[in-house]
């Protein structure tokens, strides 16, 4: 394989990107968006599933919701770490008030909470609120090929 397959973050088209190519720059095929915004994508019913299992990348899920303060709190870290972590990782949101069967699925607890995918496997999980460097130090602990 010298493609990764990634989800567009406007549309949710699957686009094939050669991995020799700098994925920071690549534009969706479908819909001409850079694939990678720099921000996390809020996800939720199909586009998480999308994001999930379709990704060739890591794709980390904060599942969080308006009312959690730890979670509001831990928002503009987790869309600093997006800076760090992107193109290597893909960052998404998912609301859990808005997505509770997600969330019983997932067997979410507590929030908020951050969940690691690889190949659609869940690979970690974390509970409670972190800051930018402790989030990009969380994944690279989990994903040894992201350190670089
Ligand atoms: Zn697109």
């Amino acid at each position: 394989m010298d493609d990764n397959l990634i989800v567009c973050s406007e549309c949710g088209s699957v686009n094939r990107v050669p991995k020799a190519r700098r994925i920071a720059d690549a534009k969706c095929g479908s819909c001409g968006a850079r694939i990678f915004s720099g921000h996390p994508r809020d996800v939720g019913g199909a586009t998480f599933d999308r994001h999930v299992t379709r990704n060739t990348l890591p794709v980390l899920v904060d599942v969080w919701a308006p009312w959690c303060g730890p979670c509001r709190t831990m928002a503009p870290a987790y869309a600093a770490a997006a800076l760090e972590l992107e193109p290597r990782v893909v960052l998404t949101k998912l609301n859990s008030d808005d997505e509770p069967a997600i969330s019983t699925r997932l067997g979410i607890r507590g929030i908020p909470t951050m969940i690691l995918f690889h190949g659609g496997k869940e690979v970690a999980r974390t509970s409670g609120a972190m800051s930018t460097g402790q989030i990009v130090r969380w994944v690279r602990d989990h994903l040894p090929s992201v350190a670089a």
